[in-house]
């Protein structure tokens, strides 16, 4: 059983958001149950090939894009990582660039459709000249949505799983770039109510087999949640062969007892390090330094649907209480203001970091009490199991994979504070029970160890993702 992964972002040579940590760990935690796994990205000018030992493979070639012919060259790992080689397609013209899918005003990059056209004819080339000897193409969001029924309408006997990582994101398409599309494939795709394409769509379409990465986001997908009516019919269509399967993390990465970017380690019988842990954060972040009041960390993606508009309204009146809060972060300048003039108003109670930044991001789950993440909606949500890990107890919003993956509070039981519907009075409360939990020494200890004792290595999952490759 041979598996080429195929990623727009893969950790730790790309990373936009959770996709990448899915890539990079999802593959190595498989390799015991296939005989080869390889992964393909994109070669991004950011990658530092010194760094990852990253060499050309010596294959180059040329595609059809339109009336252009563009030319590509395969770049491969040196070394493989943990028994999977990742290879990487260089295109000046397209990956040649700071940033993965936005310049760094956090606008989407113009040509963002041809890029990832030219992603996927690059790897149907590849395909087609045999260079890779595959049974299964698993194709991920929709940056490879159209591999699916490329590799049908090219007669390649190959095998699609499409794992959908987040519907949000269609990777719609006008008339006028679907020409620029091989043609056996122009006519067999479907177009949507407003006449464009949706390279998500077709992926679901076409696959073999669906996943995505949690079964409560396959249920709300399923019962239509905030969908379109298009989308959904796409999604009816589809239903029997979709499974939800909720995302492992990897956990010598994301490990307290060694975490490389933290100063002290903890674990679940030794917690000082978590209060050292926490004075740093408060010292690096000009955050006054008690220990005692609780701290609330946040990492995100600066968009609405983290839940931003519903935390900005609630930041004065907690911080009247006593809390203190983190935010790490960037995306959408206006969410960016909002913050940034929240951590003006409130100096030494509110910081507010404007960027990408892995370090910190750690030292959040490490140094934090208590992690914020009421999305409106999750397909699965990896901070919240970081945070589990890291004792840092979650308040989420029950959807998707959050809810799969965080159980509420109740005297002795439970992990986090959920709470529902998706609105202020509700996550108003949930952090009001959070506080006054904190404050209860005994419970609150006990609360962490139970979070700390989940298990959301990839063992379980990948076993599901290779049942579906053998089927
Ligand atoms: P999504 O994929 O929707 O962004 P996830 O929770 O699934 O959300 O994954 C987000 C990943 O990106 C996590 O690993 C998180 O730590 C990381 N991340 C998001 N924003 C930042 C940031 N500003 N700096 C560092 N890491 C970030």
């Amino acid at each position: 059983m041979k598996v080429l992964f195929v990623s727009a972002e893969v950790t730790p040579f790309s990373k936009a958001g959770g996709l990448a940590d899915v890539a990079g760990s999802l593959p190595p935690a498989l390799t015991p149950y296939v005989s080869s796994m390889q992964i393909i990205t994109p070669l991004y000018s950011q990658i530092d090939l010194k760094q990852f030992g990253i060499i050309a493979a010596g294959v180059t070639g040329t595609i059809k894009l339109g009336d252009e012919i563009l030319p590509y060259s395969l770049f491969k790992l040196e070394n493989p990582l943990n028994d999977v080689q990742v290879w990487f397609i260089e295109s000046d013209q397209f990956f040649g660039r700071m940033g993965i899918y936005t310049k760094p005003d956090g606008e989407g990059f113009e040509d963002n459709n041809l890029r990832y056209f030219f992603f996927q004819l690059v790897i149907l080339d590849l395909l087609q000249q045999k260079h890779f000897n595959i049974d299964i193409l698993h194709c991920n969001d929709h940056h490879s949505g159209l591999l699916p029924i490329l590799v049908k309408a090219f007669d390649l006997t190959i095998r699609t799983i499409y794992t959908i990582h987040n519907f949000l994101y269609h990777g719609h398409f006008s008339k006028a770039e679907l020409e620029l599309l091989p043609k056996p494939i122009r006519n067999q795709l479907s177009p949507t109510q407003w006449g464009n394409f949706s390279a998500l769509l077709e992926g679901l379409d076409h696959a073999d087999f669906l996943t995505t990465v949690s079964p409560g986001y396959a249920h709300e997908l399923i019962a239509g949640v905030d969908l379109d009516e298009n989308s959904h019919k796409h999604i009816r269509a589809a239903q029997t062969k979709l499974t939800g399967i909720v995302n492992g993390i990897d956990t010598e990465y994301w490990n307290p007892e060694a975490d490389s970017y933290t100063p002290f380690h903890f674990s679940i019988n030794a917690l000082e390090g978590k209060q050292q842990n926490k004075l740093e954060l408060l010292k690096q972040s000009h955050l006054d330094d008690d220990l005692e009041a609780p701290l609330l960390g946040s990492i995100s993606r600066l968009v609405e649907n983290k839940g931003f508009p519903l935390i900005i309204e609630l930041l004065d009146e907690f911080v009247a209480a006593g809390a203190k809060f983190i935010f790490l972060g960037s995306g959408d300048p206006l969410i960016a203001d909002q913050l940034r003039q929240a951590s003006q108003r409130h100096p030494g109670r509110i910081a507010f970091d404007d960027g990408f930044n892995e370090p910190l991001a750690h030292l959040i789950e490490a140094g934090s009490d208590i992690f914020l993440m009421p999305s409106r909606f999750e397909p699965c949500g990896l901070n919240q199991l970081y945070s589990l890990r890291y004792g840092t107890i979650p308040i989420v919003h029950k959807t998707g994979g959050l809810g799969d993956t965080v159980t509420n509070y109740q005297a002795g039981q439970g992990t986090g504070f959920v709470f529902q519907p998706y609105q202020l009075d509700p996550l108003r409360e949930a952090i009001q029970r959070t506080l006054t939990v904190f404050q209860m020494k005994q419970e609150w200890s006990e609360l962490m160890q139970r979070a700390m004792d989940q298990d959301f290595s990839w063992n379980r999952s990948a076993l599901e993702y290779y049942r579906i490759y053998k089927t």
